[in-house]
């Protein structure tokens, strides 16, 4: 570990706090510190809003042609791209995450730039046809000052995910990253800075979201703000928004169901139901936490799937055989382990996993077992809460009514599949999922170029796609007299 301390990026600058603070980034794999970052503060915060403030107002950015916008992502996704490896080696040293899946961000953060860069340029806006000699057009505009949030799951796309879109409509940015793990977010300010985006257009504050996204979330001269993390926080920051009437973007967690009927391909849905939660460890938002199984191939269907699950290899991210990292802290870990304690001391049956993994030195990290329970009731604490870790719970249903009423018994609505080989019944099912990303027949895919984002209390508003951009603009009428003649009203 170099002892430099890694610093923030904010009007054009490499700094330090003001406070001259800096805290530790840990490696999940084996408790290393592998590097020291900047610990800003509330004066750090207000310095990068009034830098990005600044820039909005005065230095012509916003009036920057889309073109030239464009060229500026493309630079900065093709010097990403030229260090590829790098990044996905660091995102694996600091989020533990397997290498391949890594890489496999890396790439999807240089496809947003490069998706956006092009979404940029192509036509927008409506006209309409009204009366009164009116020409009526409505034109896009960024909204301003962008603070975004972020959570430490997938470091790298989480942040190009706003950074790409906010830049690409001509706003200005003040990006907090997840204080666990800031950096490959660091190291994308500085492709951001190569590619040549002027000072105070993209600005960069590390440190606690209690202080710094707090600040963000608050700050009159933020005018937007864009949040991935749990739900709790996202109420607090809804709340500190509503002072200043900020527009808001809330990405938030997820408990999501996985239903197979019995006449669904048995390996594919035993293959997908696995990849639903055991992928990224769990740590995924969206994940499959919750499958529920029709009686039919119920018991059929868990030996399988317990089977399958004591396969997975848990290990370092960097060895070529593993398939689940660590999780990302040691207190993440903890609460982890007291939901599957809470599970079994509220009834629900232990099928496999459920403990720390202490052999052959991952003693050091913050290894769990993949974990699967089967429970009776819905009202268990394991069933209705996210627990955001390689824990699934397995439900039985006997009919489709029974299936969805389960399916949507929870307070989040994020992510949902179905498995059937019944077209009819397929889509019956997923329309009434009460979430915004769905599946049949599989789980997990997600494209740069559709919506993401969830219902109830999943979130607001919509990421990623045309939706994704839109969410950076403002909307506005414009009223053209073709007759220039007084109105004629009043009539004196
Ligand atoms: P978190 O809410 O604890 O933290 C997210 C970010 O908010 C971090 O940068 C943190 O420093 C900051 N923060 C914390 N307290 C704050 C405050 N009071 N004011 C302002 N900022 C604050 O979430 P987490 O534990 O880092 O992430 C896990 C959660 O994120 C899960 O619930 C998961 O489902 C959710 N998530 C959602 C999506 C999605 O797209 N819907 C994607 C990934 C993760």
């Amino acid at each position: 570990m170099s002892n430099q301390v890694k610093k923030m990026y904010i009007d054009g600058q490499w700094v330090e706090s003001v406070s001259g603070e800096s805290f530790p980034v840990i490696n999940p794999a084996n408790g290393e510190i592998i590097a020291r970052v900047t610990k800003g503060t509330r004066e750090d915060a207000r310095l990068a809003i009034s830098a990005a403030r600044r820039a909005f107002d005065e230095s012509g950015w916003a009036d920057t042609p889309a073109r030239t916008r464009a060229e500026l992502l493309n630079k900065a996704a093709d010097l990403i791209e030229q260090r590829a490896d790098e990044f996905a080696e660091v995102d694996t040293r600091n989020n533990g995450k397997p290498l391949r899946e890594s890489a496999y961000d890396v790439q999807d953060a240089v496809n947003q730039l490069r998706y956006y860069a092009g979404l940029c340029t192509k036509p927008q806006g409506q006209t309409y046809d009204v009366p009164d000699e009116i020409q009526a057009f409505v034109v896009r505009e960024p909204i301003g000052v962008v603070g975004a949030i972020t959570c430490w799951n997938y470091p790298l796309v989480m942040n190009v995910q706003k950074v790409a879109p906010a830049l690409a409509a001509g706003n200005t940015l003040v990006l907090k990253p997840a204080d666990l793990t800031p950096l490959s977010t660091i190291m994308l300010f500085e492709c951001l800075e190569a590619a040549g985006f002027p000072a105070g257009v993209a600005n960069l504050v590390t440190g606690p979201g209690h202080v710094v996204g707090d600040e963000i979330s608050r700050h009159e001269w933020v005018d937007k703000v864009a949040f991935t993390g749990g739900t709790e926080t996202g109420i607090a920051i809804m709340k500190n928004a509503a002072d200043t009437v900020k527009k808001l973007s809330l990405e938030l967690g997820g408990k999501s169901p996985n239903i197979v009927f019995a006449d669904a391909d048995f390996e594919t849905a035993v293959d997908y139901a696995l990849f639903a939660i055991f992928a990224n460890q769990g740590e995924v938002c969206s994940a499959g936490s919750r499958l529920l199984l029709e009686a039919a191939i119920y018991d059929r269907f868990l030996v399988r799937l317990v089977d399958r699950a004591q396969k997975i290899v848990v290990g370092d991210g960097f060895h070529p055989d593993t398939e689940m990292g660590p999780l990302i802290s040691e207190a993440h870990m903890n609460r982890v382990l007291s939901y599957i304690q809470g599970g079994i001391e509220e009834g629900a049956r232990l099928l496999c996993g459920g403990k720390r993994l202490l052999r052959d030195g991952l003693d050091k990290g913050y290894f769990v077992e993949p974990t699967i329970f089967e429970a009776d009731s819905s009202d268990l604490r394991i069933v209705q809460e996210e627990i955001f870790g390689p824990v699934l719970v397995v439900q039985k249903f006997h009919t489709e009514a029974e299936a969805i009423r389960l399916a949507n018994g929870t307070k989040y609505g994020l992510a949902g599949a179905v498995f059937t080989n019944d077209g009819a019944k397929a889509q019956r099912v997923i329309r009434k999922l009460r979430a915004g990303i769905t599946w049949i027949n599989t789980y997990h895919p997600t494209f740069n170029e559709a919506p993401w984002g969830g219902y109830k209390q999943s979130g607001i508003g919509r990421e990623l796609g045309t939706y994704g951009y839109e969410a950076y603009t403002e909307v506005k009428q414009i009223n053209i007299n073709l007759q220039v003649k007084p109105s004629g009203w009043f009539r004196h």
